[in-house]
């Protein structure tokens, strides 16, 4: 029941998470996943869909221990802040990095204790700054002395983090045009810090985002060592936390390929037989994120035109649910070329088409010149790997709805391992995360209550 000991009917509402049963060696299990949401809501549901692969959060929690056992991830919340993949990763032990009051309040209410937070943001409101002393929630960052003074006279209390800039210039998402102290401030900034009587608790740094090149790690791991040198050097009480911060991919080759240059760059620059007490933290977003996220989206409407580069083909105009507005605002913002993979198995030969968000806006193009086979209206594309940085900064602009969360896991990752208010059945969209489900709540409700029922508990303004 979600009817709560005050007696106040409570909008909770249970996810539910299917189980890829019967899956053969080799296949492909985000297409099965695709077909198998289809199957049970693409008729009835004219939103995008989210694939939420709960098993993916999980076996990236293993992959980050198999390759730095002794650094904590702290995810970072604002990459996709759907609060199933939070959960997940709370039950695996991971900390959260969250950059506002509102992803602070995001993770407490889904019980994260405030010791397992790092508040990011090296820029923050003063308002915020008093929320997370309030909830004690002390390890935050700053990179300048205006945030110092804000700090001093907010919380003084707080455990500081020095974050230092790093070449980031090869990473898709460079951040050290806007964030990082420079060298040439560290040595007035722990000034600053003597002088009012606050806390460093330590150093961080942030590679860029979608980090190319892990040799980035050498220099920024040096600098942060310099900075604990200059603070023994000051007697400052020894530092204790060194937060490596983002960077990592979300595809396990990847990862695979860059975690061990890290590991083998913090142990020589971080060795444990010198800093035995040193807490090792980092704070990856996309490398969860990233591969657990699939998107559907449903070909609404088509036109069909004469080319205007005098071809004399015809091409096709294809006019998705979801656009820049929505999950494709990662083209703009994460700097990705995405592939549209058609569901449905068209024969016949490929023709030119375009693919548009479904705002009135021009500017509003997905993909602007594409060949594949034609497709009719109401026909669903797979668009894969779509968990990071998507519908996390994606709006309701004209009136669209983001993307629905449907969650599903292998066999491998089923059953004794789920936990929280997750309940195995055959089907589930969730409508619990404000972002994940901005439809009318009516459509949605009604639309499950015939599919059985998950949200029968469930109050629908
Ligand atoms: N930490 C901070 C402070 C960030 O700004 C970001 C991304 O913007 C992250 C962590 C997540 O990094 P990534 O996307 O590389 O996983």
């Amino acid at each position: 029941s979600c009817v709560s000991s005050d007696g106040s009917k409570s909008h909770r509402k249970r996810s539910k998470v299917t189980v890829l049963k019967g899956l053969l060696p080799g296949e492909d299990s985000v297409r099965s996943a695709a077909e198998q949401a289809l199957k049970q809501f693409g008729n009835s549901v004219d939103e995008p869909i989210q694939l939420v692969d709960l098993g993916n959060v999980q076996s990236q929690i293993q992959l980050w221990k198999k390759h730095l056992p002794n650094v904590r991830p702290h995810y970072a919340v604002k990459c996709c802040p759907n609060k199933q993949i939070i959960k997940q990763l709370r039950d695996g032990g991971c900390g959260f990095d969250c950059a506002t009051m509102q992803e602070i309040s995001t993770v407490l209410e889904l019980g994260v204790t405030p010791a397992d937070i790092v508040y990011s943001h090296p820029c923050k409101p003063r308002s915020h700054i008093a929320f997370a002393k309030s909830q004690g929630i002390s390890l935050m960052s700053f990179d300048n002395d205006v945030e110092l003074r804000k700090v001093a006279a907010v919380y003084p209390e707080a455990q500081l983090l020095l974050r230092v800039v790093c070449e980031d210039s090869s990473a898709q998402c460079p951040m050290s045009l806007k964030f990082g102290a420079k060298r040439d401030t560290w040595a007035t900034l722990l000034d600053i810090i003597q002088e009012l009587q606050l806390n460093l608790a330590g150093v961080s740094f942030h590679v860029g985002s979608g980090c190319k090149d892990p040799e980035t790690f050498e220099p920024a791991l040096a600098d942060a060592r310099e900075v604990f040198r200059m603070a023994s050097e000051r007697g400052m009480k020894a530092l204790r936390v060194l937060d490596i911060g983002g960077g990592y991919p979300g595809d396990r080759a990847g990862y695979e390929e860059i975690a061990p240059v890290i590991a083998e760059k913090l142990a020589r620059l971080f060795p444990e037989s010198e800093f035995p007490e040193l807490t090792r933290i980092a704070e990856p977003g996309r490398f969860f994120a990233a591969n657990s996220g699939h998107l559907l989206t449903k070909v609404y409407a088509k036109a069909k035109l004469p080319a205007t580069d005098g071809s004399g083909e015809q091409v096709c105009r294809y006019y998705l649910n979801d656009g820049l507005y929505g999950s494709f605002n990662c083209i703009i913002y994460d700097h990705v070329a995405v592939l549209p993979e058609p569901i449905r198995r068209v024969d016949g030969e490929e023709v030119p088409c375009a693919l548009f968000g479904p705002t009135c806006d021009g500017f509003d193009v997905v993909l602007e010149k594409h060949r594949m086979p034609e497709l009719e209206e109401g026909d669903w594309i797979l668009w894969r790997n779509m968990g990071a940085y998507t519908s996390a900064a994606g709006c309701n602009f004209n009136g669209f709805p983001l993307a629905l969360s449907w969650y599903y896991r292998l066999p491998a990752y089923d059953a004794d391992r789920v936990s929280g208010d997750l309940s195995l059945s055959d089907a589930g969209v969730d409508t619990t995360d404000g972002r994940h489900g901005s439809v009318p709540p009516r459509l949605i409700g009604s639309r499950l209550g015939r599919h059985g029922g998950c949200c029968s508990d469930v109050k629908f303004e």
